[in-house]
């Protein structure tokens, strides 16, 4: 006798009981030996321990007489879906016989779960297509390589005429200097247009003048390229380089078909900044075509 009970417990260790047993033995409705065997294995096994307690709350909170498995996966199914997810993992390694509970949670599982993970691949993997072109078209945008070209070619005028200063027009370029340089724009732009109004500019402080409106956050990009217009064909010291400034203003105001042929000349030309030209005008051509 003594023999009989210590097999069917060690059977029973490994064993999950079915969940009508688990049932049966909440609601004290198992014979003895099956209700030894049953508790040999919530001994050893946490799982069914927590099946256990659960049926026990239901018990408690309902004063039901019994619980059927419909009605514990209703409650508990949600909540324990990690603990079903191990249940039917070790069931379907072990390939166990008489594992009613793994076996029924398993099916549960997957009837509400075998359609969810294409669909969420699915998902998941067209973000992912998606984003990658979105970045790949950010890589390819000429206007954001002109944004980055502009901040590479940053330009400072060299020439601070002294501090020992006398007339009103050289303190105030001054100014316009150092505002500039730590990239007070708004600042640089006052003081130069105000130079502007009662002085005559000479090439360099045109050339600071326009650039000064194409850095400033708030540019303004028309006074911007007119200036730089009328610097590239006229100023024999900084034609070249607003021509370079024209494009990139040109490029993002989005006139591409403009900056291409500016573009070609500087790279023809080899002129300054020529090779970062022929990067721009890389992009520039190609969205050219797609019009
Ligand atoms: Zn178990």
């Amino acid at each position: 006798m003594a023999k009989t009970v210590i097999i069917t417990s060690s059977s029973s260790v490994n064993e999950h009981p079915s969940f009508e047993q688990l049932s049966n033995y909440v609601f004290k409705q198992l014979p003895v030996e099956t209700k030894m065997e049953v508790e040999a294995h919530l001994k050893v096994c946490s799982k069914c321990r927590t099946i256990t307690e659960g049926i026990q709350t239901y018990r408690k909170a309902t004063g039901a007489t019994q619980m059927s498995m419909e009605t514990y996966l209703q409650a508990f199914g949600q909540q324990q879906e990690q603990l079903i997810d191990k249940h039917y993992a070790n069931a379907s390694q072990k390939q166990a016989k008489g594992h009613p509970i793994s076996g029924q949670f398993g099916i549960a599982k997957g009837k509400r779960h075998k359609w969810c993970y294409p669909i969420a691949a699915m998902l998941i993997g067209c973000m992912m297509i998606l984003f990658s072109l979105q970045f790949f078209n950010f890589q390819r945008s000429p206007v954001v390589l002109a944004e980055k070209q502009l901040k590479e070619s940053f330009y400072t005028p060299l020439v601070i005429r002294g501090m020992g200063i006398d007339t009103i027009a050289e303190q105030v370029w001054t100014q316009a200097v150092l505002a500039y340089k730590r990239h007070d724009f708004k600042a640089a732009v006052s003081y130069i247009e105000w130079l502007d109004n009662h002085y005559e500019l000479n090439d360099e402080q045109r050339y600071f003048r326009a650039l000064s409106h194409l850095y400033f956050p708030e540019r303004d990009m028309i006074t911007a390229i007119d200036q730089l217009e009328v610097l590239s064909q006229n100023s024999a010291r900084f034609g070249e380089q607003s021509k370079w400034f024209l494009s990139l203003a040109y490029v993002l105001e989005d006139k591409k078909h403009i900056a291409q042929p500016l573009l070609e000349e500087m790279v023809a030309d080899h002129s300054w900044k020529h090779e970062e030209a022929a990067q721009l005008l890389d992009l520039v051509k190609v969205k050219n075509k797609k019009r």
